[in-house]
């Protein structure tokens, strides 16, 4: 496996044009996938998450919240996209049972348990209403 514009555009990154120049972005606040980029128990309150590289694919860098980490090897940076979610995977909606593609489900604390995450479909979110779907 290699970078491509394929692989990156399927995990939701976008070529953005700066002064310096054009780079490769993504960022998410969603806490899975947070998760699954960090993947280290001392991490785990971070709210988001950005990678970033040149649109030749040199200069890979990771940010968490405030911190910034370069990314030596390509193979580094694969891994990191492996563990990630493609735009295009289906999950269920928690409620409803529908699979659907991640993009269109939310992400939505339901109950009283800390951290309790439930996903929902936009139609699901309506039914309950976002009082009942917070939590009771
Ligand atoms: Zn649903």
């Amino acid at each position: 496996m290699a970078i491509t514009k394929k692989l990156l555009k399927q995990k939701g990154f976008k070529l953005n044009t700066y002064p310096k120049g054009k780079f490769w972005e993504y960022e998410t606040k969603d806490k899975k996938i947070i998760e699954n980029i960090l993947q280290e128990d001392s991490f785990g309150d971070e709210n988001v998450v950005c990678l970033q590289l040149k649109e030749d694919y040199s200069d890979k860098k990771l940010a968490a919240d405030s911190n910034v980490w370069e990314i030596e090897t390509e193979k580094e940076f694969l891994d990191i996209l492996e563990r990630m979610y493609d735009k295009e995977d289906m999950l269920r909606c928690d409620f409803c049972r529908t699979r659907l593609p991640v993009r269109l489900l939310k992400r939505t604390h339901y109950g009283s348990g800390f951290g309790y995450v439930r996903i929902a479909c936009q139609d699901c979110m309506e039914r309950l209403g976002s009082e009942e779907i917070k939590g009771k």
